[in-house]
């Protein structure tokens, strides 16, 4: 009767640990997705004068090079 109750006392504290641990990453799994930071406004841009890269708006179909100050037609689709 004592083993019994030792065995059923460590599957206890065996599950609860599990589901301890479970839950932590669980809840550091969704803070990461939370953190998510969504960049669909703008797109990293590559100048085709000086093949210089920069992040600009995407709504716009036209972009002006921060480094040699040309405009770049919009790429991507
Ligand atoms: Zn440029």
């Amino acid at each position: 009767m004592i083993e019994v109750t030792f065995n059923h006392f460590f599957a206890i504290y065996l599950t609860i640990t599990i589901v301890a641990i479970l839950l932590i990453w669980l809840m550091g799994h969704s803070q990461k997705k939370n953190k998510i930071i969504f960049t669909t406004e703008k797109e990293l841009q590559h100048c085709e004068f000086c093949h210089y890269s920069y992040v600009e708006n995407s709504s716009d179909s036209l972009s002006r090079c921060p480094q040699c100050h040309l405009y770049n037609k919009h790429h991507s689709s």
